[in-house]
């Protein structure tokens, strides 16, 4: 495999030797997922962890030398240091997991995976939502599982919004440029020892793309970034964020990730043999194969029947305007040199892009993806079917229920989402049926043994969680009251009242209209009822961004920010800033109750709601997405959305009420002499129970690997069926 890598050691000349681990830990975000490992940083100074923000990189960068000489004379540290590093180095050479049990050939085969975004940890903020999430999770999974997978993304080096909220509710943001050295991304370097810098093929005018790597254990993760001086003014701004609203700007991402990420991998010598695109924003690395396979001789059929052959496609989005599609002028502009090499004219170019049933003759990019690639899924059993009913125009002869789109239901990955509190106590229980449970975490079988914990136990650790987060928001609260950046009704607003024997309500997600975060106030009078009760308060926590051109959802949040000053509210409503990888898991696990609204089929699957239920907090949703195959009538609430847009409003948030009166509140509130809700505790046992296993990144990722892969991979080794569409 081509591409050296910087000699990091050079860059940390006051690690000593002796401790020169901790620079290859800090580049491989396996330490996330190993909260032994994350103690190895953080013994060395607290301090100097907590200013890090919690990225190993910067720490090291910073630390003066004493400090780490000073544990260089403590035993007990440096023994726990030589386990971890030992433990970190099995890891990484152990091939000789679950895939290679599978599939005892297919250790040469490489799988490649294309994602616009990836949300990994919060020192490298490359993602926006749920789908960024999914592709982190499936990264990590698949290097738990010892899959041979190479990932392609960008490095948004001006990608990420902080949320900061103006004292009149509305959401400012503010841009967080990467610093490139201090994050866990390492150059990729030619022979010369330049970084390598590679050119999208036959697109005109040039485009430029430098290239980096993340290392996800042992998945390497190669990041492109456009901001480099081979690149006009405008050419450098492609990857500097998420997204590009502009059409032109957006054409030439997807142009980047897909074509300049296949040739990437090409120019590295990474010859993989399937290819997983997530999302319709890769799917140009298709064409690119395409094209090499022409200029061998291949004819365009032959090259699409393989190159097809190779391929799955993982579609998010269950509404039309969720599809990019690009106007032929655009198109023409970009790829007038480009199809030429595939060996075909313009018509049969714009072909592949055309949907037959939208008058717009523009290049649809999931009707694209759909003819390009052999199979196709969505993410969860009710988005499958909300999908093919989409694109049944695509397969006029085919019934709906034959519309070849599957469904694989999304996963969380366990050792990022269970807190590791919780995650001891499990194990004391789980280890005496299975002392590698952590190996056989989908294995529903396993979970059934949560019914052993004392009730008492567990009540006690999510109080624990509660209040860690409790006192994270009061914490942050006082850090902006010390800045003299807020009223003192922004400190209501933003939680300061929040009470953590209170009943606790979580809502955190993009502020997207759908999402209907603001449902609940639909009856003001109601609401305060609820919340107000005074021998049974029940409050709330808000956190989410709006997309910064989203001004419905920056109304949204205004309007939740100014209930939450309002004095009838009793400072029961708190909204927290700044949502992110990192406040998530401090919701995900502190909260009570994980509240879930929106307007079905809308939501695809909604991940978040599985991270809770992982925890113990309870699921109080409308039936959509992954709550559909997740409620079991015992595990937590669920209510139908009213399908008739007149009323649904008024129905789907009465369901609500009813639901958070009858049922929520007193169940919450009914604790024994021993003050432990026991019918609560039974619920939270009964939600862990049922859904761990079933909604894991491992089973996801096993289900891609049992039912794709292999046809994919024998299609790349031997003959391909062929395959309609070329
Ligand atoms: C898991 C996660 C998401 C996706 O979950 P949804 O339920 O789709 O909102 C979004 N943002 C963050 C920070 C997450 O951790």
């Amino acid at each position: 495999m081509g591409g050296g890598q910087d000699r990091l050691m050079d860059r940390f000349p006051h690690v000593p030797e002796r401790l020169s681990g901790l620079v290859d830990l800090a580049y491989n975000l396996w330490w996330s997922w190993h909260p032994e490992a994350r103690v190895l940083f953080k013994q060395i100074n607290q301090q100097a962890w907590k200013k890090s923000i919690h990225n190993p990189v910067k720490m090291l960068q910073e630390i003066p030398r004493e400090f780490l000489d000073s544990v260089l004379s403590n035993p007990e540290y440096l023994r726990r240091y030589d386990i971890i590093m030992n433990r970190f180095s099995r890891y990484m050479a152990n091939n000789n997991r679950w895939f290679s049990e599978q599939y005892p050939r297919g250790r040469s085969l490489t799988i490649a995976y294309f994602s616009a975004e990836y949300g990994l940890h919060h020192s490298l903020p490359f993602y926006a939502g749920g789908l960024g999430f999914l592709a982190g999770d499936h990264l990590k999974e698949c290097s738990d599982l010892g899959i041979p997978l190479v990932a392609v993304g960008f490095m948004y080096s001006e990608g990420y919004l902080h949320q900061h909220i103006r004292p009149d509710g509305w959401q400012d943001n503010i841009t967080e440029v990467l610093d490139r050295d201090a994050a866990p991304i390492t150059r990729v370097l030619k022979a010369s020892g330049d970084q390598m810098v590679v050119q999208v093929p036959f697109i005109e005018p040039p485009i430029h793309v430098a290239v980096w790597k993340v290392n996800v254990g042992k998945i390497p993760l190669y990041l492109l970034d456009t901001d480099i001086p081979a690149n006009s003014l405008e050419n450098r701004t492609i990857s500097h964020r998420l997204y590009a609203e502009q059409t032109e700007q957006r054409l030439k991402q997807e142009i980047v990730l897909g074509i300049g990420g296949r040739k990437v991998l090409s120019d590295l010598g990474i010859d993989f043999s399937a290819l997983h695109l997530n999302e319709g924003h890769p799917v140009f690395a298709q064409l690119e194969r395409i094209r090499e396979r022409v200029a061998t001789g291949m004819s365009f059929a032959a090259a699409f029947n393989q190159v097809k052959g190779t391929a799955v496609f993982t579609t998010h989005t269950p509404v039309p305007a969720g599809t990019d599609i690009f106007p032929r002028d655009l198109m023409r502009k970009y790829f007038s040199g480009y199809y030429h090499q595939l060996g075909i004219d313009e018509k049969t170019f714009f072909d592949l892009g055309l949907h037959p049933c939208d008058p717009n003759d523009g290049f649809n990019m999931t009707a694209f993806a759909l003819r390009l690639t052999r199979f196709h899924n969505a993410v969860s059993k009710k988005h499958g079917e909300v999908a093919r009913e989409m694109w049944r125009c695509l397969w006029p002869d085919l019934p709906v229920q034959d519309i070849p789109i599957d469904h694989i239901t999304n996963g969380v990955h366990i050792p990022t989402w269970l807190n590791p509190r919780m995650e001891i106590l499990y194990s004391k229980y789980f280890s005496s049926v299975d002392p590698q449970w952590q190996q056989n975490r989908d294995n529903p079988e396993i979970w059934q043994m949560v019914d052993e914990i004392p009730d008492k136990a567990l009540w006690e650790e999510h109080i624990w969680l509660k209040q860690k987060l409790f006192n994270r928001i009061r914490e942050k609260k006082r850090i902006k009251w010390g800045s003299q950046l807020n009223e003192p009704g922004n400190l209501v607003a933003e939680g300061l009242m929040l009470n953590p024997s209170v009943l606790t309500l979580g809502f955190a997600r993009r502020f997207s209209a759908y999402k209907r975060a603001d449902l609940i106030f639909y009856d003001r009078a109601r609401l305060r009822r609820i919340l107000n009760n005074p021998w049974r308060p029940v409050q709330i926590i808000f956190a989410g961004k709006a997309h910064p051109a989203d001004n419905e959802g920056k109304e949204i949040l205004q309007r939740i920010y100014e209930f939450a000053q309002q004095p009838e509210f009793g400072g029961r409503i708190g909204f927290v800033e700044d949502y992110g990888e990192q406040m998530a898991q401090y919701l995900v696990h502190g909260v009570d109750v994980w509240m879930n609204n929106p307007i079905p089929p809308m939501e695809a699957c909604g991940t978040s709601g599985m991270k809770a239920s992982l925890n113990g907090v309870l699921n109080l949703s409308i039936l959509d997405g992954w709550w559909i195959e997740g409620y079991n009538g015992r595990n937590g609430w669920a209510f139908e959305g009213d399908p008739s847009p007149a009323s649904r409003d008024a129905s789907d948030a009465a369901a609500l009420y009813t639901l958070l009166e009858k049922e929520v509140v007193p169940l919450y509130y009914s604790a024994s002499l021993d003050g432990i809700p026991h019918g609560w505790v039974r619920m939270m046992k009964e939600t862990i129970k049922n859904t761990s296993a079933a909604f894991s990144a491992r089973r996801m990722v096993k289900e891609y690997v049992t039912r794709y892969y292999p046809s994919l991979l024998a299609c790349a080794e031997k003959e391909c069926p062929v395959l309609k569409g070329s």
